[in-house]
Parts: structure tokens; C-alpha cells; sequence
């Protein structure tokens, strides 16, 4: 059912020349499932080679033309998302609804950079003396190194991939070693469209050395990244001293403020959804759940009910709501937390502790009484752990909301305009949601503040992040 994965170079899939791969583990089992081709420093040399020779080829189609295939990719995929959602559960544990969802979204992100790159307009600036046409033109900025995380193997790859090849670019793709089948068929998909050699190439194998070797590298225009906040900074670092482009979605802490006057079942049950999805490992995921008074203790008694009556099982089960964690370095990190915030003093209502042990499961979590000197109150546990705490007045749950360096989501519930205008105004936050979940979706802009990055992966604020700003001024004769 599962297949190894290889590396995609200049419009050819093959073994790494060394011929080293990577096992790739089934999180819900522990069992070795495939194989993944492991990148030397002479697969990158061919993939830059590539990229370079994709960019000059593809930079001249029209964005008309490209468009269409890229239309075409998103229906190949769609009619292939039973198929490439069961890859993914298997690779990296959701459960198979939420997999297939995810194939399917990326589709729709497909087709909309594809129809967003058509609109890429420049502008004519009014000149200041006669006969002088002064143009404001867009062109691809390059070729791209992208560097991907496990959590949404094809959707964190999907925005990139979409954006670079909409406008123009090629695109060298590092994607997860811990779940590489599942962004091989989105590749795939472009391939069958019909897509020339070296506009996309895909890699895997040690992600320190591959961004070490691409980001520096004269052939790469622009670094896109997302992963976790020190990985970020670091990449940010390297990009910033060969004055490459840099787009970061880094980690987050969402806050999710509830406040007297929300419709409670309302609020409980879209976060509870939020917090839970994909266990917990999700940039966006709401963290810091704080409830004002009135509502706190009916807020953690049906939280927690919700917590308690989920199930959590191998994600191709019928009926699994969580999989396990992505991979064996998230369990003790889990626990980690847990273990440091009992210490601390904390109150676990719900779950709190690793379920068996074989495969990565960790229970749905609820803890009170966390202290703001807990590990899990400042770093971003990427788990499905909910604190929940009571607050008072409006400023004080914005400085709360604030005083982490992070800035990536925010959540809030209230019946009063007036408090919703006041909260998306205060909250240092790159994306704030309220009475609803409407993130993520392709037309929105998508990115953080702060620690949590900078750039945007959705929206047209994604497509200006592929183009390079060029000024003509021609005076006729
Ligand atoms: P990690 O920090 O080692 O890796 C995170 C991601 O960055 C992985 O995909 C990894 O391959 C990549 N990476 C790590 N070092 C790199 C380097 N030098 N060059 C290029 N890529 C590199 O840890 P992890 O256990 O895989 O994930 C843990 C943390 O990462 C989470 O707690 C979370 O903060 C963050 N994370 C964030 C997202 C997100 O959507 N923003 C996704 C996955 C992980």
C-alpha cells in the first residue's frame, strides 16, 4: 500500500547517486512502511543545475498558459485524493477524512495562485514630462529553495510549490523526510500536467545540510521556510548574508479569548475542534485558552467533556478523531511539558499521559492552573495540550495575550462589536479569528508577527513574495 519515495531532479524521479534512503516509520505502529531517497551534495549540484535551466525555460511561458496547467495539476490530484490521503495517514497518523480534506484544499490552493499569478499587474506611474511612460513591472523573482515541515505534508509544500511555479519561478522543494510520499503525488501532479523539466525538483535527506548548501548557494533567489522559531532564525540568519528573500512561518501560541458575553457551545466547540485537529500539531493551534470569569468553569467542564470523549487511534481506523504524534521526538517533548507543569503545581483535568506503547499516541489534555513560569506557557508544545485559564478585565487578557514573543494566531468569542473591533486592534497577532474558525483558506493572507516569522503564504501578499519589482522609464524619441 505504501512506496518508497525518490528524489524528483530535472524532470526525472530516481535514487539519491549515493544510493542512501531514510526508513520511514508509521507513527500509529512504529513499523518501518518505505524508503525515502537520501540527497548528496551531488543530487543538490543537479537540482540547482535544474532549477537554474527550469527558470530560464519557464519564466518565459505566460502566465495564461501556465495557469492552465497549473488547473490541470489540481484536477490530476483531486482525482487522485483517496489514494494520496491514505499515503499521508500512513505516513504521518491523522486521521484519513482529515488527510483527504487536506488533498483536497491544496487543490483548491493550486487553482487559485494559478488564476491569482494572471493578475500580477504592474502600473504606470504618471510621469513628469511629456512622451515619458514610467513602468512599474513584475518579474519571478527565481529560483526557490523550500524547506517543509511533517504536520501538512502537502499543504505546507502546496503554498510554496504553488506560488513559485504561478509566477514563474522553479522551485527546489526540501520536504519531510518523517512523511515525503504523500508531497512526491502533489509533485507528481504537476509532472502528469505536463509541467518542463527542472521547474520543480524534489529532495530529501538531512535538512541542516541541504539548507546549508542551497540557501548560500548563487543559483537560489528566494528561501521559504516553515518549521519552528530557533530553525527560522537560523535560516533567516543564513539567507540574510547572501542577501537572499526570505519568507518565515514560524511557531505560534495562539491565545483564545472567550469572553462573558460568547455563546459558549459555540466557542467550546470550535476550539476544542481547533485545538484537537491533527493532534494539536498545527502553527495556528488555539494554546492559551483564556475564559473570562463568568463563563471559566462551565468553559473547562465541557472542554474537558469534549477532551475525554474523543478518539484517539491509528488514523486509518473508521471513526479515529486523533492520531498519534507525527513521530518519535514529539512524545518526550510532550511530556516533557506535562511533566514540568505538575511539577509546577497544575491541575490535569483531561488525559495528561502517553496512551500504550506502541505507536506515538498521547492523550487529549486539559490542565488548569498553570503558571506563567510553566515551559508549556512559553513554548510552543505542538501537542494536544489545552491550558486553560480565568482572566478579568479586557487589558489584562491582552497583555497575556501579548507577552509571549510569538505572533502567529489569534482567537476570540464575544456577542459585542464593540469588544471584537477593541481585541483585533490590541492582539499582536498576524491572524485573528473571531466567532468562527476562518483561517488559511488560499485568498487570505496567511503569516505571523514577531518571533512567528514574517512574509505571508496565502492571499496576494503570497504571490509579491515570488516577484521581484523591476522600474522602467522610457522617454520616446
Ligand atoms: P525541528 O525544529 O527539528 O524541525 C522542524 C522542521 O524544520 C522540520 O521539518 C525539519 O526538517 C526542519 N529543519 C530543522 N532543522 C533544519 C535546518 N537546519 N534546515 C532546514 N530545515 C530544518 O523539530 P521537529 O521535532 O520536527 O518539530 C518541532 C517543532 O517545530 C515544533 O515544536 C514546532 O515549533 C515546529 N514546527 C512548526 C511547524 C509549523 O507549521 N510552523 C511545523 C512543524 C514543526
Amino acid at each position: 500500500m505504501y512506496q518508497d519515495t525518490q528524489l524528483y531532479i530535472d524532470g526525472t524521479w530516481r535514487a539519491a547517486r549515493s544510493g542512501r534512503t531514510i526508513p520511514v516509520l508509521n507513527p500509529a505502529t512504529e513499523e518501518v512502511i518505505g524508503q525515502v531517497a537520501h540527497a548528496g551534495k551531488d543530487d543538490l549540484d543537479e537540482a540547482l543545475a535544474a532549477a537554474e535551466k527550469g527558470f530560464a525555460t519557464w519564466k518565459k511561458v505566460s502566465a495564461f498558459d501556465r495557469a492552465k496547467l497549473m488547473r490541470k495539476a489540481a484536477d490530476i490530484l483531486r482525482s487522485r485524493a483517496d489514494e494520496v490521503a491514505r499515503l499521508m495517514t500512513l505516513e504521518q497518523g491523522k486521521p484519513l477524512p482529515e488527510a483527504k480534506i487536506e488533498v483536497m484544499a491544496a487543490a483548491d490552493i493550486i487553482d487559485w495562485f494559478a488564476e491569482e499569478a494572471r493578475r500580477a499587474y504592474g502600473r504606470v506611474v504618471p510621469a513628469r514630462a511629456e512622451g515619458v511612460y514610467q513602468l512599474v513591472v513584475k518579474e519571478p523573482v527565481g529560483p526557490v529553495a523550500a524547506f517543509t515541515p511533517w504536520n501538512f505534508p502537502i499543504n505546507q509544500v502546496v503554498r510554496k510549490l504553488s506560488a513559485a511555479v504561478a509566477t514563474g519561478c522553479s522551485i527546489i522543494v526540501k520536504a519531510p523526510e518523517e512523511t515525503p510520499a504523500s508531497p512526491a503525488m502533489l509533485v507528481k501532479a504537476f509532472v502528469d500536467a505536463g509541467l518542463p523539466a527542472g521547474v520543480v525538483n524534489l529532495v530529501y535527506g538531512v535538512p541542516a545540510e541541504i539548507s546549508e548548501y542551497l540557501i548560500p548557494h548563487p543559483v537560489i533567489r528566494k528561501v521559504t521556510f516553515t518549521g519552528s522559531t530557533p530553525v527560522g532564525k537560523h535560516l533567516a540568519a543564513l539567507a540574510g548574508a547572501h542577501m537572499k528573500r526570505v519568507t518565515m512561518e514560524l511557531g505560534g501560541h495562539a491565545p483564545a479569548i472567550v469572553f462573558d458575553d460568547a455563546d459558549l457551545d459555540l466557542a467550546v466547540k470550535t476550539l476544542a475542534g481547533a485545538k484537537f485537529r491533527n493532534a494539536g500539531q498545527v502553527c495556528v493551534s488555539p494554546t492559551r485558552f483564556l475564559v473570562q470569569e463568568k463563563l471559566y468553569e462551565p468553559f473547562v467542564e465541557k472542554f474537558v467533556a469534549v477532551a475525554k470523549g474523543l478518539k484517539v487511534g491509528d488514523g486509518m481506523a473508521e471513526g479515529t478523531q486523533m492520531g498519534p504524534l507525527a513521530h518519535d521526538r514529539r512524545v518526550p517533548w510532550v511530556e516533557g511539558l506535562v511533566a514540568d507543569a505538575r511539577q509546577r503545581g497544575a491541575e490535569v483535568h483531561a488525559g495528561g499521559e502517553r496512551i500504550g506503547n506502541k505507536g506515538y499516541f498521547y492523550q487529549p489534555t486539559v490542565l488548569t492552573g498553570v503558571g506563567k513560569d510553566a515551559r508549556m506557557m512559553n513554548e510552543e508544545p505542538f501537542g494536544p495540550l489545552a491550558m486553560i485559564a480565568p482572566f478579568k478585565e479586557f487589558d489584562e487578557v491582552v497583555e497575556e495575550a501579548n507577552r509571549l514573543p510569538f505572533g502567529l494566531a489569534a482567537y476570540a468569542f464575544t456577542r459585542s462589536a464593540k469588544t471584537a473591533n477593541a481585541v483585533a486592534a490590541k492582539v499582536e497577532t498576524g491572524m485573528m479569528t473571531i466567532n468562527h474558525l476562518g483561517l488559511a483558506l488560499p485568498e487570505v493572507p496567511f503569516g505571523g508577527v514577531k518571533d512567528s516569522g514574517y512574509g505571508s503564504e496565502g492571499g496576494s501578499e503570497a504571490i509579491e513574495a515570488y516577484l521581484n519589482t523591476k522600474f522602467v522609464s522610457q522617454a520616446g524619441l
